[in-house]
């Protein structure tokens, strides 16, 4: 059991939204499809679900073609659950009748079971008489959540299902649409713009960059190996900064770092992604060229903050200690490799 794009290109007018986007979602995970917003995600998931008709290529459902060149299943006919940032729930039916409606197949007694099991799973188990109205955003999208789940369609497909709903209340809301999506058993892909979002939910992330598919993995896998520029952008508040590749380093405006440079030639510009967690600082009394200076620091409980700047370029830097380092000071900065990414110059 899967749901597999295959080569999936789509277009508005002259715009290529979609790129020959292949690849397949597995049942029992949750795979979150993340880009920036108008990288396409929402046009592959409506797609999916048959709101928007196909151009090219394939979507299948355990080897069934769902859309295809002249075959396409009516939305109302797909085994597909849906969740939109924006949930409309019936106004004048209760929570539980809201849950209850889909479940056309069951009598009086059992949906009402069905949808009370359905609610107790997403945490509004107590809210079953309420209305809409006298519930928060949060509490309405896990009704919509519930909703979609009760008739245990094969597919869930969730656009942006948090994108409404208060940053407090977030992440008990992704923690138990979690465990409720996991527990389905099915195949479950969320759209998100927010890369902290997918490392939370998924057990892969689907990177999608201007219509393309540009990796798949598990977090681990995205987070420590990015397949490029614009994966290795996304995690970790990683920042800019513009190399030149020499004959086994590359040179930025904070120094120099050992890197093979296996792609470039000497004098090449390179892209550097550095995350603020793999800059080092060190404190020296006679700085060279190459040195920063520290702009500013800021306590962030648990880590600092320093700014630190060098031949016009500002480098951010996360650091536990602050190993007696104030502004104002002459600092050598150290990149770990770990945290620091480099690539061939792309245009723009
Ligand atoms: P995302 O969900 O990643 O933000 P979308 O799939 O909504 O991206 O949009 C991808 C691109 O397609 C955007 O440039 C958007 O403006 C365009 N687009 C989306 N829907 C339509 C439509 N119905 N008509 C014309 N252009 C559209
Ligand atoms: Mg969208």
């Amino acid at each position: 059991m899967s749901l597999e794009f295959r080569g999936v290109s789509h277009r508005f007018g002259g715009d290529e939204v979609l790129k020959r986007v292949t690849f397949t979602a597995e049942p029992g995970e949750i795979t979150c499809l993340l880009g920036a917003s108008g990288s396409g995600k929402s046009t592959l998931l409506r797609l999916a679900a048959g709101l928007e008709r196909i151009q090219a290529g394939e979507i299948r459902l355990d080897g069934d073609v769902l859309s295809g060149s002249g075959t396409a299943t009516a939305p109302e006919h797909r085994p597909v659950g849906l969740v939109f940032q924006e949930q409309v729930l019936f106004p004048h039916k209760t929570a539980l009748e809201n849950v209850a409606y889909g479940l056309h197949e069951l009598n009086p007694p059992q949906r009402r079971t069905v949808a009370q099991s359905n609610l107790d799973a997403v945490g509004l188990g107590e809210f079953s008489a309420r209305y809409p109205d006298t519930l928060s955003g949060g509490q309405q999208q896990r009704v919509a959540l519930a909703r979609a789940l009760a008739p245990a369609p094969r597919v869930m497909l969730l656009d942006e299902p948090f994108a409404n709903v208060d940053a407090t209340l977030r992440r008990a809301l992704r923690e138990d649409a979690r465990r409720a999506l996991r527990n389905s058993g099915g195949i479950t892909v969320i759209v998100t713009h927010d890369p902290e979002e997918a490392l939370e939910l998924a057990d892969r992330i689907a990177v999608m960059d201007h219509g393309r598919i540009v990796q798949v993995e598990t977090p681990d896998e995205v987070w420590h190996r990015p397949a490029g520029r614009a994966v290795a952008g996304l995690f970790g508040q990683a920042q800019h900064l513009e190399g030149t590749a020499e004959t086994g380093c590359v040179t930025t405006a904070f120094g120099r770092l050992d890197w093979p440079c296996e792609e470039t030639v000497p004098g090449d510009t390179v892209d550097v992604l550095v995350r603020p967690n793999a800059v080092a600082l060190e404190r020296v009394s006679e700085p060279s060229a190459a040195d920063g200076r520290v702009e500013d620091i800021r306590f962030l409980g648990d880590r600092y903050l320093v700014l630190v700047q060098s031949n016009g370029e500002t480098l951010r830097a996360s650091i536990e200690d602050r190993d007696g380092i104030r502004v104002g000071d002459p600092v050598t900065v150290k990149l770990d490799r770990s945290g620091t990414f480099v690539y061939a110059a792309t245009d723009g």
